[in-house]
């Protein structure tokens, strides 16, 4: 038997991994948990030698054990192939005194694409592996870049629909022409009157209402997610962290078996949680730093104990990082609190009803590989320009927050080798990363800016982003945030 599931929230039944991809939340709107955690299969000198698939099938096998070798081998190829623009899927680069992960190679130029260009193949074997007939609609809310990967993912795969809501004023120009250019009969694209985490409340609300459900099903529809909670998003992601620690074995960076330090520049806490798991399979990790911007909320968690998400909501030139409610989080509390579905439960409700929480002294002692950091504005932009003088390599700005937060880390005197998850192409975001090079380059034309960011970092333009310039816009629905439920009944006449 290979390793179940089970919700954050209930005691409830565990599930297999296909089922938990299927249904993404659980029934009593907790998260799915893994009861238990697979070993790394292979010694740590073993992954030197292996290539990014051969990584993806060891990993994901034991996770998802319900499938069998060749529809996951099936998946995986289909997934990780020449959409990716290097074969290596997710090459280090080597600058200020760490290895930069680029997790940005896929068809929308940001890490999303790593588990996105999965999710759909995953989704549609386990729709097979358990009989469901109905169609199934992701209903998906974005701060800008789930969307858009997303939506690339689910294009015309047949059994499925993609719906997207991002909050209208909170997303990069290119963000938003990459969404609303999306071809495909079955994508719809909404820009909402709100800000992301109201796009997500509104996501969530309509996944645990029952009588919508209900009305679906009898049209032969039900819902799906492709947002950072389904373990469909999350195990695909435990794949580059494993990985790169076998690049770091095999090009001679570290010995095997020594401890890396990973920097993840964090908003949902998803890919910081693919980390965490990771270190729980084995891979010898020291540190998990985690980097916000000003949305800091993680950065006083991991300082007080308490969660509280009753602040300001600032606009940063980070925005897939602007998010109060880290909806990943509640994996960890749950993992810290000794799998303790009841304390769980019980911090999330008053995360709902009270806007914070505060965990116990003995989860906080569990807490002690992580370190949290904060980037203000000016050092983002600061430290685009040191590492681009420094070393003529351009980062964009989540990366950015990373690479500035580790710098400051490292003057505490810890000399581990680290890495810093790279999670976004400067092409998308040209405007913040052109003007933190230096603020002459103003022009309002997003690829004026584009074209000279060619000229000075020697990286060619993305296709992601040639794709863009004169696609036609195909997509121009708006709704407020409290009309989400209506806008999807329009959408799929019910
Ligand atoms: C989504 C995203 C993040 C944050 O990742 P989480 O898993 O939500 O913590 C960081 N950077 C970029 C570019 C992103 O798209």
């Amino acid at each position: 038997m290979g390793i179940m599931y089970k919700s954050t929230r209930s005691s409830g039944t565990e599930v297999t991994a296909s089922q938990a991809i299927l249904k993404g939340l659980a029934d009593d709107g907790g998260l799915y948990v893994p009861v238990s955690f697979p070993n790394l299969p292979v010694s740590v000198d073993e992954l030197a030698g292996l290539s990014y698939r051969e990584t993806a099938y060891i990993i994901m096998k034991e996770f998802l054990s319900d499938f069998t070798e060749e529809e996951l081998k099936k998946c995986i190829d289909s997934a990780y192939d020449d959409k990716f623009d290097t074969k290596e899927i997710a090459p280090l680069h080597k600058a200020d005194g760490a290895y930069f992960l680029e997790l940005f190679h896929g068809a929308t130029i940001a890490f999303k694409d790593m588990a996105l260009s999965i999710l759909p193949h995953l989704l549609t074997t386990a729709a097979k592996k358990n009989n469901v007939n109905n169609k199934i609609i992701i209903l998906t809310a974005t701060s800008g870049d789930t969307g858009k990967a997303a939506l690339a993912g689910f294009a015309d795969v047949e059994g499925t629909g993609i719906i997207v809501f991002y909050p209208k004023h909170g997303v990069s120009q290119v963000q938003e022409r990459q969404m609303i250019t999306q071809k495909g009969s079955n994508t719809y694209v909404v820009g909402i009157e709100g800000n992301f985490d109201d796009a997500q409340t509104g996501v969530k609300d309509m996944f645990n209402d029952r009588e919508l459900a209900a009305l679906m099903d009898e049209k032969g529809y039900q819902f799906s997610s492709a947002n950072s909670i389904n373990i469909g998003r999350l195990v695909p992601q435990i794949v580059y962290y494993v990985y790169s620690y076998g690049r770091l074995v095999n090009d001679g960076e570290i010995k095997a078996g020594e401890p890396v330090n990973f920097v993840v520049p964090t908003g949902n806490f998803g890919n910081i949680l693919a980390a965490y798991y990771a270190k729980k399979m084995g891979l010898p990790v020291g540190k998990l730093i985690c980097a916000s911007n000003e949305n800091k909320v993680l950065f006083d968690f991991f300082k007080s104990g308490t969660y509280d998400r009753k602040r300001e909501f600032i606009l940063t030139s980070s925005p897939s990082m602007d998010i109060l409610i880290s909806s990943n989080l509640e994996r960890l509390i749950y993992h810290i609190a000794g799998n303790d579905w009841a304390k769980t439960k019980e911090l999330m409700e008053m995360l709902a009803v009270e806007g914070s929480y505060s965990i116990t002294d003995d989860m906080k002692r569990e807490l002690d590989i992580f370190e949290g950091g904060y980037a203000t504005e000016n050092e983002t932009a600061e430290t685009i320009r040191r590492i681009y003088k420094q070393d003529g390599y351009v980062i964009d700005t989540h990366t950015a927050v990373a690479a500035d937060v580790y710098d400051k880390y490292k003057k505490g005197g810890d000399t581990a080798t680290t890495v810093i998850a790279s999670t976004a192409s400067p092409y998308k975001f040209t405007r913040s990363v052109m003007t933190a090079i230096d603020k002459s380059y103003d022009s309002p034309d997003d690829f004026e800016l584009i074209d000279k960011l060619c000229e000075i970092s020697k990286v060619s333009i993305p296709q992601a982003i040639e794709d863009i310039r004169s696609a036609e816009v195909l997509h121009d629905r708006v709704c407020d945030k409290t009309e989400m439920k209506e806008t999807v009944m329009d959408i799929l006449c019910i």
